[in-house]
């Protein structure tokens, strides 16, 4: 059994500078859980703003000391408010969106359309006329259709657009089958090994007014394993080399895409981004070096892991059932609607009573979500105090693919968001209301 108190044991999955005042209640950005609580209400999404920040600069120096002028694109399908978007300008991050969805509420937050991507492999017409309208910076085209319809838009408004393409590598990621991209058999990118992806580069050098910059890949997420970034890039360099030989065609820019992986549970800690950095600098040296090509413009995807940490789902107990020999289950005010990952990708976390930080805790009880699913668990089995209905619950490490995967399955009000920082809050997103559920039936 651990002697360690929950804030000492979680500090590596709870945002940074997160404290406990003298009664042993959470401390999120100075402010106090239990008066957000009391405040905005619950299941409340809270927000570190500097620990945001922090990993906005960490992520920028990291790369930039080894590749100057590398840049970082925030994927915003992680989670995405014009809040956040405000935020990722003023830290000099541009950004990635897979939807008309994401590019409005991009360029509602006062993103520069010249610093966002547009990825996905399912881009429908509206959306590549909305991208190009909007003057989008690169569009990450995914597939020969895609192809085909962009050639075709750009030449009705003879206006030239930029574009990557997403190439496959066929690179084993080593992750949860449904967070794998960079396999042969993914719905994502051109193929590499059948040739795809060579034709696909022939196809859009040919289109007058597409500008092919460069090349793409994404292997999948999260990568707790740093080595299959090293393996897609080898295999995208020796691509690279082959189209210059083939085709002429000298490669400007490169992205080796996100996945950079977050520390959900405390003996799971995801690798520094240092380490992403200079992994994914010394395979694009070596490629360039090996094939003579000239050292890309480079730009990272983050995702989760610009956001996750900073995130804390807040939720009060509702009941508790205690089945004799077999299980002590606690039923929170959320669960799937805001958080799916653990029934989606069976994805681990860690939970704390957050007005009883100092005390150890000796139960072990499962943490129940309220929808009617049985599937809908969000921590098993997790050491915890003896909590009473109306007690805090804090789940860490919830900023990322919660809020942007929201339902509102059963109905249920989708939670308030509130950022916080040096011990003020703000509400960035206000709860659903009851009548909200019934605005868009006719
Ligand atoms: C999802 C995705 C990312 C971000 O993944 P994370 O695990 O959140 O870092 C980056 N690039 C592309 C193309 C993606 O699909």
């Amino acid at each position: 059994m651990t002697t360690q108190t929950p804030l000492d044991a979680l500090r590596e999955v709870l945002p940074l500078n997160a404290a406990t005042n003298e009664d042993g209640v959470l401390q999120i950005g100075g402010c106090d859980v239990r008066e957000l609580a009391n405040e905005y209400g619950t299941p409340l999404y809270i927000y570190d703003e500097h620990t945001i920040r922090q990993t906005c600069r960490d992520y920028l120096h990291d790369f930039q000391s080894q590749m100057p002028g590398a840049r970082a694109h925030y994927a915003s399908k992680a989670w995405l408010s014009p809040a956040l978007v405000e935020i990722l300008v003023e830290e000099g991050f541009g950004l990635d969106v897979v939807s008309a969805g994401e590019l409005h509420v991009a360029l509602a937050g006062g993103m520069e359309p010249e610093q966002i991507g547009f990825h996905g492999n399912g881009k429908t017409p509206a959306e590549l006329a909305y991208a190009l309208d909007s003057g989008v910076g690169r569009i990450i085209v995914d597939n020969d259709d895609e192809l085909a319809l962009l050639d075709e838009l750009t030449r009705s408004r003879a206006s030239e657009q930029q574009i990557m393409l997403r190439i496959t590598p066929g690179v084993d990621a080593q992750t949860h089958a449904k967070t794998t991209t960079g396999l042969r058999d993914s719905k994502f990118g051109f193929p590499l090994p059948s040739g795809q992806a060579e034709s696909a580069l022939v196809r859009a050098l040919e289109a007058p007014f597409l500008d092919v910059a460069g090349f793409h890949i994404h292997l999948g997420s999260p990568l707790f394993n740093i080595e299959p970034y090293a393996d897609g890039i080898a295999t995208i360099g020796e691509f690279a080399a082959q189209m210059k030989e083939r085709h002429g065609y000298e490669w400007r820019e490169f992205s080796p895409g996100g996945g950079m992986a977050l520390s959900y549970t405390a003996d799971r800690t995801a690798p520094a981004s240092e380490r992403y950095a200079v992994k994914i600098a010394e395979a694009i040296h070596t490629a360039c070096d090996t094939h003579g090509l000239p050292m890309p413009d480079v730009h990272i995807e983050p995702g989760r892991s610009v956001v996750g940490r900073a995130g804390v789902a807040l939720y009060s107990v509702v009941s508790r059932k205690h089945i004799p020999e077999t299980r002590d289950y606690v039923t929170v005010d959320g669960g799937m609607a805001d958080n799916i990952r653990p029934a989606m990708y069976d994805s681990k976390y860690e939970a704390a009573a957050a007005e009883q930080m100092h005390t150890i805790p000796s139960l072990t009880v499962t943490v129940a979500g309220k929808f009617c699913e049985s599937g809908d668990v969000l921590v098993r089995d997790t050491l915890l105090p003896s909590l009473q209905p109306g007690e805090l619950i804090a789940i860490p490490a919830s900023g990322a693919y919660q809020i942007a995967m929201e339902s509102n399955y059963n109905l249920a009000l989708r939670p308030a968001i509130v950022m916080v920082r040096d011990g003020q809050a703000r509400l960035v997103r206000r709860r659903q209301t009851l009548d909200d559920l019934l605005h868009l039936e006719l």
